[in-house]
């Protein structure tokens, strides 16, 4: 059993993992069953007239579809606009746990940050995910504005 600061720490972890692998394209969704599939696990079928590989759903057979942020976007719980005085995005919070530990993703710390009590733990982002993130949350803030 971990303690409750090393379980907070591996969650920070596998979120950032999780946008990392969003990021670099890796995860891949089945507009059929809704699963999230990771490219490694996906059927390729070569194209015939070589013009690139189709990645199938192992479930269904369904042609997948890669995750994309805004996909993301649509699953968290909340999130925050940090608008500079121009009216602009300049930087995203978004909430991905909140009851039992509170999760935040934040671009401009750029990094997934955990509190559960007294505890905090931290897991780096790099730039293209937090410039991703913030594209994605940018087309958000043009909609509701
Ligand atoms: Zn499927």
């Amino acid at each position: 059993m971990g303690s409750t600061k090393e379980e907070l720490q591996s969650s920070c972890k596998g979120i950032a993992e999780f946008l990392e692998n969003i990021a670099d394209g890796n995860v891949l969704i089945c507009p059929e069953c809704e699963n999230e599939i990771n490219k490694e696990d996906s059927i390729i079928e070569d194209d015939e007239d070589d013009v690139g590989s189709t990645k199938l759903c192992p479930e269904c057979g369904a042609e997948l579809r890669q995750k994309e942020m805004s996909d993301w976007l649509t699953d968290v719980l909340d999130f925050n606009f940090v608008i500079n005085r121009q009216g602009e995005l300049k930087d995203s919070e978004i909430c991905v746990g909140f009851g039992g530990p509170n999760i935040w993703v934040k671009t401009d710390g750029r990094g997934v940050y955990g509190y559960w009590g007294a505890d905090e733990a931290y897991a780096g982002l790099t730039g293209e995910v937090c410039s991703q993130i913030n594209d994605a949350m940018e087309e958000i803030y043009e909609c509701i504005k």
